[in-house]
């Protein structure tokens, strides 16, 4: 089924704003995507380059708009888990039969992509543009500088609130009545550090696998990068015995890497100082009802569920949102209310029962792994 074109405002150029704006632009529509940040192409990454997983969930919303081969090309198939216990040599989890694979990419490099590729569609893209304010009723939007200063109003048919886990488009349908909003942020946090490659390019450890080194309340994780180095998290209580709040000095940092990850140790040189200057995150899981309001305004991606990193499938979920949107597209044209009726009363559920994985993927990966039994347990289940 065909659409009569929109003006359409994406707020938001991460994953889930660019894949929208690609697309919307093949549907014929006029796209026009805001960010408050600098364009990342021109930005030098920092120490915080996240490494995401592309899963099956992910790479079919690729495919459906013919990209999936440009980002296979920034990626690596990691078609295993290799698990690392203090004393043992490091054993294989294989995550199939057949050579089945989730994709190891940097979030950066894979934003610019999908960047280059929606405006290489036509789409528009206004950067160090922030979004301070929505109509709800008329789908305008007003930027500006800063909140307190001059605004620019823009009238379009429809909004996109791709803007993220703190989303400003949300804000304004929370307060709205009958808005259901919950937001849980977990005592774990995180902090990244990287493992670099050799003086050969190669890496470190085996590059197509997905690295965890378990240890009960905490885990480190790695995943690999094509110039040989590995993007890896250290997942971690804020507070309590073994913490982050206890972790303040090179000294402290040492004997607790030294102790639990010894592999890790040796493959960083200078791990206390990236330790001490990289950020500590926060991870949280937002919940909230309804994302769309009549045909004006809906949100997509994190703006709508923001789920903790466990189950790697925030930014794959968010892209399934889109597959699943441009599928209902097909059935309704025209009509955009039943769209976004459809839309959310197809994808909330399945938000939440990611939200709930991902809450108990944490158990899985930083215990269940190292244990045994559970490894036991999943040969018979597979039978
Ligand atoms: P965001 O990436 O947050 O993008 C929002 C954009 O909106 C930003 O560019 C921001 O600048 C812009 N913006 C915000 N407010 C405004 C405003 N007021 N005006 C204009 N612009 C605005 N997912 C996976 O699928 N697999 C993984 O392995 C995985 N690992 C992860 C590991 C960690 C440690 C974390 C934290 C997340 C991980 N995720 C993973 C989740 C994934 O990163 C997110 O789900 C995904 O980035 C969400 O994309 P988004 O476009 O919805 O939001």
């Amino acid at each position: 089924m065909t659409q009569t074109p929109k003006n359409i405002a994406i707020i938001g150029s991460g994953l889930v704003g660019s894949l929208l704006a690609i697309y919307l632009r093949k549907l014929g529509h006029h796209i026009t995507v805001y960010d408050r940040r600098r364009d990342i192409r021109n930005v030098e990454f920092s120490g915080r380059s996240i490494n995401l997983a592309m899963s099956n969930r992910g790479w079919k919303a690729l495919r459906e708009v013919g990209i999936e081969d440009h980002i296979k090309e920034l990626g690596i198939p990691m078609d295993k888990r290799a698990i690392h216990l203090v004393g043992q040599p490091e054993y294989y989890q294989k995550y199939g039969k057949e050579k089945e694979a989730i994709w190891s990419i940097s979030r950066g490099v894979l934003n610019r992509k999908m960047i280059d590729l929606a405006e290489a569609e036509g789409a528009v893209f206004r950067f160090e543009e922030k979004v301070w304010d929505v109509d709800l009723v008329e789908a305008k939007i007003y930027t500006g500088a800063t909140e307190k200063g001059r605004w620019e109003e823009y009238a379009y048919d429809i909004v996109f609130g791709c803007d993220g886990a703190f989303s400003r488009v949300r804000h304004k349908m929370q307060r709205r009545s009958r808005f259901d909003y919950s937001q849980d942020f977990i005592d774990v946090g995180y902090k990244e550090l990287t493992i670099p490659a050799n003086e050969d390019g190669t890496h470190k450890l085996d590059k197509y696998s997905f690295h965890i080194w378990p240890r009960g309340k905490f885990m480190f994780i790695a995943m690999p990068n094509l110039d040989g180095s590995f993007t890896c998290t250290l997942f971690l209580p804020f507070e309590g015995d073994i913490s982050f709040e206890k972790l303040r000095t090179k000294e402290e940092v040492k004997k607790f890497f030294n102790s639990y990850f010894p592999s890790v140790s040796q493959a960083i040189e200078d791990l206390s100082s990236d330790f001490l200057k990289n950020p500590t995150s926060a991870l949280v899981t937002m919940k909230c009802y309804p994302w769309t309001y009549m045909d004006k305004v809906a949100l997509v991606g994190d703006s709508a569920h923001a789920v903790v990193p466990f189950y790697g499938q925030g930014m794959n979920a968010g892209f399934e949102d889109i597959y699943a949107l441009n599928k209902i597209i097909g059935q309704y044209g025209d009509d955009w209310l039943s769209i976004f009726k459809e839309y959310q009363t197809e994808r909330k559920p399945n938000a939440d029962a990611i939200a709930e994985l991902s809450y108990r993927n944490f158990m899985e990966m930083s215990s269940m792994t190292a244990d045994p039994r559970f490894i036991l347990q999943k040969k018979i289940e597979k039978r």
